[in-house]
C-alpha cells in the first residue's frame, strides 16, 4: 500500500509546512459537528505555490486558516521549518504569525476605512517589527508600495479612494510588511473584474520569485489556479480527494470529482469549446452536517458502486506525486474493471 507516500518522497529539508492528519471540526447547535476540514495531509516546499480548489463549503478556506493558526486545529499536527506550530501559545504564537501571513479575498472589506493607506501597511511592523524607528517604517512602506506598483503619494490616501485592484496591492503590501516567509492567498482576485485579476496574479508570481515566498493559493478559478500553481490539491466537504504536480492533475486528472471540475474550464479557443465533452454534476454539494457515508462524493459521483458507500477511499498516491482518494483505481493507478464506467 503506498497509502500518503509523499511524507517519504517529499525532500524533507526543503519542506516549510507540514501537516499531518489535521482536523477542524465546529460545533453546530447542541449535538451537530460540521467537520470543515477532515484528516487532511499536506507538505509543502519552500518556494512552491500549492493551489487549493474546491467548491464554496468544501474546507479550503478553513484548512489555510487552520494552516495558519488563525484557527486552533481540532486534532492533527502542524510543523512550520520543522517546529510543532499545532499548539503554539502566547509569544511563540506570535512570533510564528510573523513568518505567516494572509491576503483576503475582498480588498475593500478588509482594510480598515479610518485608517491611511500608510498605516495600514506598518500596522503590522508595529506588533513584529518593533526594533523599527518610525523613519525606517516609514521608509519600508515606501519600498513596499513601490513593490506592489503603487505611487508613494497612495501612503496618505485612504482605502476608498482606491479602485479594486489597487485595494489588493495593499492588501498584498501589508501581508508582506512583517517579512513573512509563508502567505496564504485565499481567494485574492475572485472580489476583482477579470481585466485585474491577471495583474495581480502576475504580481503575486513576481514578489514570489524575488523574495523566496511560499503560497498556498485558494481559489475556485481553476485556470487561475493551474497558471500560478506548482502542485494543486482538489477538496470536497472537508477531505483531500487528489493531489498532483498541476501539469499532471490537469492533464491526467484521476478523481471522478477533479475530472468534472476540469472539464467544465472554458476554453480561449471558440471551436474546442464547443466541441468539448463536459462531464455533468449531477446535484449539489451535500450538507456538511450529514455527510454521505463512505466516499463524500458518491452522491454525485457517476462510477458510485455499493463499496463507495460502506469505505472511505484513502488518499494514495498512484502516479509519482500523484494522489488519489478513490475506489475506482488498484494501487498501481489502474482502473479496476468492476468500477469503470457505463
Ligand atoms: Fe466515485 Fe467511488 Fe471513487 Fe468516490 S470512491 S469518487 S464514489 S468511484
Amino acid at each position: 500500500m503506498q497509502e500518503m507516500k509523499q511524507t517519504q518522497n517529499a525532500d524533507q529539508a526543503d519542506e516549510i509546512l507540514v501537516a499531518e492528519d489535521i482536523c477542524k471540526y465546529f460545533k453546530a447547535g447542541k449535538k451537530q459537528t460540521v467537520k470543515a476540514v477532515d484528516h487532511v495531509n499536506i507538505r509543502m516546499k519552500r518556494g512552491e505555490t500549492l493551489g487549493l480548489v474546491g467548491e464554496s463549503g468544501c474546507g479550503k478556506t478553513t484548512c489555510g486558516r487552520t494552516l495558519m493558526r488563525l484557527y486552533d486545529p481540532t486534532s492533527g499536527k502542524i510543523y512550520f521549518e520543522g517546529r510543532d506550530i499545532s499548539k503554539l501559545k502566547g509569544k511563540e504564537l506570535l512570533s510564528f504569525k510573523k513568518d505567516v501571513q494572509i491576503i483576503f479575498q475582498d480588498p475593500y472589506a478588509s482594510l480598515d476605512p479610518r485608517m491611511t493607506i500608510g498605516e495600514i501597511i506598518s500596522e503590522g511592523m508595529d506588533v513584529h517589527l518593533k526594533n523599527l524607528s518610525a523613519k525606517e517604517k516609514e521608509a519600508r512602506v515606501m519600498e513596499l508600495l513601490a513593490k506592489v506598483g503603487l505611487n508613494a503619494e497612495y501612503a496618505n490616501r485612504f482605502a476608498h479612494e482606491l479602485s479594486g485592484g489597487q485595494r489588493q496591492r495593499v492588501g498584498i503590501a501589508r501581508a508582506l510588511a512583517v517579512e513573512p516567509k509563508f502567505i496564504v492567498c485565499d481567494e485574492p482576485i475572485s472580489a476583482l473584474d477579470v481585466s485585474i485579476q491577471a495583474q495581480v496574479v502576475n504580481l503575486l508570481m513576481k514578489l514570489q520569485r524575488e523574495m523566496g515566498l511560499t503560497y498556498l493559493f485558494i481559489s475556485h478559478d481553476l485556470s487561475m489556479v493551474k497558471h500560478i500553481s506548482d502542485r494543486v490539491g482538489v477538496m470536497y466537504l472537508g477531505s483531500m480527494a487528489e493531489l498532483a504536480d498541476s501539469e499532471d492533475l490537469y492533464g491526467k486528472p484521476m478523481h471522478p470529482y477533479t475530472q468534472a471540475l476540469i472539464s467544465a474550464i472554458p476554453e480561449a479557443d471558440a471551436d474546442t469549446e464547443n466541441t468539448k465533452d463536459r462531464i455533468k454534476l449531477e446535484g449539489e454539494v451535500p450538507s456538511p452536517l450529514n455527510p454521505p457515508s463512505g466516499c463524500k462524493f458518491r452522491t454525485r459521483c457517476r462510477f458510485a458502486t455499493e463499496r463507495c458507500a460502506q469505505e472511505a477511499p484513502k488518499l494514495r498516491e498512484l502516479r509519482p506525486n500523484h494522489f488519489v482518494a478513490c475506489h475506482l483505481y488498484d494501487d498501481n493507478g489502474k482502473l479496476q474493471g468492476e468500477l469503470k464506467a457505463e
